[in-house]
């Protein structure tokens, strides 16, 4: 099987198995105040000032979450309710964890949403940075989890720092292969990371929330991560992060070289299949691991990711949160591409695909479309 869906998610590497088979036999209570709890909370902390020091920002500004949905949830209401204004720019291509957030804060009259708009390469417009006031929110991902492309948060984040309006960042898909610095874009007042993403464990992730706006937890009941997501928590998660984090640090620069190998390999071969589209700008600065193409076709897509699985390659249409529904990818649809006779598929790799594989996988397609 040729795993090509690493956006949605990405296998465990075997350290992280290793860290958190050890981890077992952690089970103190981080609250508990004898010796075998602070074992577990004095791991927890210094996963924590790893990160933060990775992150150039204070350890207090790190909260453990069950994965970047949490910590656009809490983010974008936290930013809401500390707001005097209701006005929140974000595009149509964010990830439904924002979307969907955002429609629900429409229904309960916190939020007017304005649309920022794109063109057909799913490039968004920064116009909007002439009108916005100092008391609005912008949500915007680093890199789109489904046509890789780049959108300009430097540019937010000084215009941020400028204007003083509170930036949102999800940059789940753009950890793996680029390091933030939060102290050069102090114009960004939240982030949102998944683990799963980088080879570690799903249901945890990390929310970074600069100090000293006040953060509004989503949860009540308890004192954890200083009340603001209280719950016990999930050490082995925070195992297995802290163990894919280390290894991202040592390994990113090797990582992107590798994996922007296959993509420009890929690429290549993709476009010599008759039809075939690339979809998103694709330029340099676009996700490494990401290529979005549409392929005369049919059907509906959902019947070729069935036949291009049955022939042994995993690839998806666009957020796995959306797979299985008739809908089709709602960036594809934003960007007003012409689906009729199309099907359209995402292709995302990491740096422990093979270039074997990429060869195979282009076969696998174009008997699939013969077929
Ligand atoms: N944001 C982006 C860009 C994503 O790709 C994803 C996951 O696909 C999420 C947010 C949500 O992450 P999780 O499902 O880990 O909460």
């Amino acid at each position: 099987m040729i795993y090509f869906d690493n956006a949605s998610t990405s296998p465990l590497s075997e350290a992280v198995k290793n860290a958190i088979a050890e981890g077992l036999e952690t089970y103190g209570n981080p609250s508990s105040l004898h010796q075998i709890g602070r074992q577990t909370k004095a791991l927890i902390e210094s996963t924590r000032r790893q990160i933060a020091k990775d992150l150039n920002c204070l350890p207090a500004e790190v909260f453990f979450t069950s994965g970047a949905t949490e910590s656009l949830n809490t983010s974008i209401r936290a930013a809401v309710a500390n707001s005097k204004s209701k006005k929140l720019y974000c595009s149509d291509l964010e990830h439904y964890a924002v979307l969907d957030t955002l429609d629900n804060l429409v229904e309960e009259n916190q939020v007017e949403r304005i649309a920022i708009p794109n063109d057909h390469n799913g490039v968004l417009s920064t116009d909007f940075l002439s009108v916005i006031g100092p008391d609005d929110t912008v949500v915007m991902m680093a890199h789109n989890n489904e046509i890789g492309n780049r959108n300009p948060i430097e540019k937010i984040a000084s215009a941020s720092q400028e204007i003083g309006f509170t930036f949102i960042c999800d940059v789940v898909q753009t950890i793996a292969y680029e390091s933030i610095d939060l102290k050069e874009l102090e114009g960004i007042q939240s982030l949102a990371i998944s683990s799963h993403k980088f080879n570690g464990p799903k249901g945890i992730g990390i929310l970074f929330w600069r100090n000293p706006k006040p953060l509004k937890p989503l949860l009540f009941g308890g004192s954890q991560e200083r009340g603001l997501r209280p719950g016990t928590e999930n050490i082995l998660g925070i195992i297995g992060l802290g163990t894919a984090w280390k290894d991202l640090q040592e390994e990113r620069g090797n990582r992107k070289a590798r994996v922007l190998d296959l993509r420009n390999n890929l690429k290549d071969k993709l476009l010599s299949i008759s039809g075939l589209v690339l979809n998103g700008i694709n330029s340099e600065d676009s996700h490494p691991g990401i290529l979005n193409v549409s392929v005369p076709y049919s059907d509906r897509t959902s019947v070729l990711l069935f036949q291009l699985d049955l022939l042994g390659l995993c690839v998806s249409e666009g957020s796995a949160c959306t797979s299985g529904s008739s809908q089709g990818s709602h960036v594809i649809k934003a960007m007003n591409k012409n689906r009729e006779g199309r099907a359209n598929i995402r292709l995302s790799f990491s740096h422990l695909n093979t270039i074997e594989e990429v060869e195979e996988s282009v076969k696998i397609l174009q008997s699939a479309l013969e077929n």
